[in-house]
């Protein structure tokens, strides 16, 4: 007798999917486009998608393979391929380049990294004989005209293969896509407060307003937001946050700085073009951010409110303005927050089972370099559940890592937010 098409196709295990962040809404994408997909329920506490807790919900994020480690390298060169020419992304995608260098002021470890990230990419065939050295504000505003800042001294590069990603647009468009497709049950609203367990067995979760929901499968894309669900990865992961600021700018200044480079002066900070729709520059200092410890936990996790900015910060911002586009330095600053991403001590993702339980899955570790990835991640956790364990060394779990250490390829020194003395903007 032949088999009916239920006995041909194997049963795939049902999967509880909690964040809809980057990291989440990446995953749903690709583990429901496959030939027999998963049932899939997909959690997240924001009741608007993306959450404002998303490290993604962020006008934009810059996309560029300068790293330390080829490996990375070569995962952003692959996302970029397909931030170039997949459909549902490329909309989102502003392949305007990236001018880095550092300030005159610039101290020893900014400029070591600078030479590390163009050595990682100019050898590389998209890059050979594209890189543009570029020393001294005249020869940046060569690149990005609209900079009329002094940058004396400054030095760095233009890298015209790269530029940066609408983020929450892209999150928005993807969220509609996800929750239309076959086999995927969307629950935003939904803010997970414990897994449940059978013995070893991670066998699903329980929500704020009491609803339990049950899956073979349970993956945790909370992001920084790890150490609440998951308190036993301890400190491999800690939540470290970084000040994001906007200035308003007029049609004749926004259209001014139109289609300008991705601007990273490695010591002070970055800035995008306008936003087309609102006309507001983001600006974003640079620095090793701050952390969130909890004397209880040990443990640095996210804080509830996030619309601020931490001392020093605000003038960090206008140091950046000063330096580039002076004529913006003393204007107010709108829509500041800080925004948290998970740290861990070698900027390794972690994506791995979790050890000593059955059917629990983290994908967390995003190190503030992984919104570049969202083409790639979920393939990764595609690959994982197939593979029932990770083949990638760097990507397992860590027992015993810490996260609380200074990080090689950030500036500054780490502080915490609760030595310092906040400025509520
Ligand atoms: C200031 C800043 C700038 C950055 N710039 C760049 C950049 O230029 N380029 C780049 O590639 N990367 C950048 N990143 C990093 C990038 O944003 C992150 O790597 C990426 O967004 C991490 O994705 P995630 O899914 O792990 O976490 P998130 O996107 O933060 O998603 C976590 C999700 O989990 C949900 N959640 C949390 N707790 C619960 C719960 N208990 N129950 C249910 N849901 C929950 C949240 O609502 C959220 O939607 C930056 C990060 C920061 C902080």
């Amino acid at each position: 007798m032949a088999p009916s098409p239920q006995q041909q196709q194997p049963q795939q295990p049902s999967i509880l999917l909690i964040g809809a962040g980057t990291f989440g809404l990446s995953t749903a994408l690709h583990l429901s486009s496959l030939p027999s997909p998963s049932h899939i329920t997909l959690l997240d506490a924001s009741p608007t998608i993306p959450s404002p807790l998303s490290a993604g919900h962020d006008l934009t994020k810059i996309v560029r393979a300068e790293y330390e480690d080829a490996f990375y390298a070569d995962l952003a060169l692959a996302a970029m391929a397909r931030w170039a020419a997949d459909p549902l992304l490329a909309p989102h995608y502003r392949p305007v380049g990236y001018l880095l260098g550092n300030s005159a002021a610039a101290g020893a470890k900014s400029r070591r990294s600078l030479e590390r990230s163009l050595r990682s990419i100019e050898a590389r065939a998209p890059w050979q004989g594209r890189i543009v050295a570029v020393e001294g504000g005249d020869a940046v505003r060569r690149v990005a005209p609209g900079l009329d800042g002094p940058m004396d001294g400054w030095s760095g590069y233009f890298n015209p293969v790269a530029g940066y990603v609408r983020a929450k647009e892209l999150l928005g468009a993807v969220w509609e896509v996800v929750k239309g497709l076959p086999g995927v049950e969307v629950k935003p609203g939904e803010k997970v407060v414990r897994l449940e367990y059978e013995g070893d067995r991670c066998v699903g979760a329980v929500t704020e307003a009491g609803a339990r929901y049950v899956a073979d499968v349970v993956v945790l894309t909370v992001g920084a937001s790890v150490g609440r669900l998951l308190p036993s990865i301890g400190r491999q992961v800690a939540a470290r946050s970084w000040s994001v600021a906007h200035v308003q700018l007029t049609e004749e200044e926004a259209s001014r700085l139109k289609g300008i480079p991705v601007t990273y002066s490695r010591d002070l900070g970055y800035f995008f073009e306008p936003d087309p729709d609102t006309r507001l520059l983001k600006v974003c200092p640079s620095g090793a951010g701050f952390t969130n410890y909890v004397k209880e936990t040990g443990i640095s996790v996210p804080r509830e409110d996030n619309d601020f900015l931490p001392a020093g910060q605000e003038e960090a911002v206008r140091k950046i303005l000063r330096e580039h586009l002076p004529g913006l330095a003393d204007r107010p600053l709108v829509d500041c927050k800080i925004c948290w991403c998970a740290d861990t001590a070698d900027s390794e993702y972690i994506i791995d089972f979790v050890p000593g339980t059955k059917g629990l899955v983290v994908v967390s570790g995003d190190s503030g370099h992984a919104f570049k990835m969202f083409p790639l991640v979920g393939g990764w956790v595609k690959d994982l559940l197939d593979a029932g364990e990770q083949s990638i060394a760097r990507w397992r779990w860590k027992e015993g890592a810490s996260a609380g250490g200074e990080v090689s390829w950030r500036v500054g020194t780490t502080r915490d937010l609760n030595e310092a003395t906040e400025l509520a903007t």
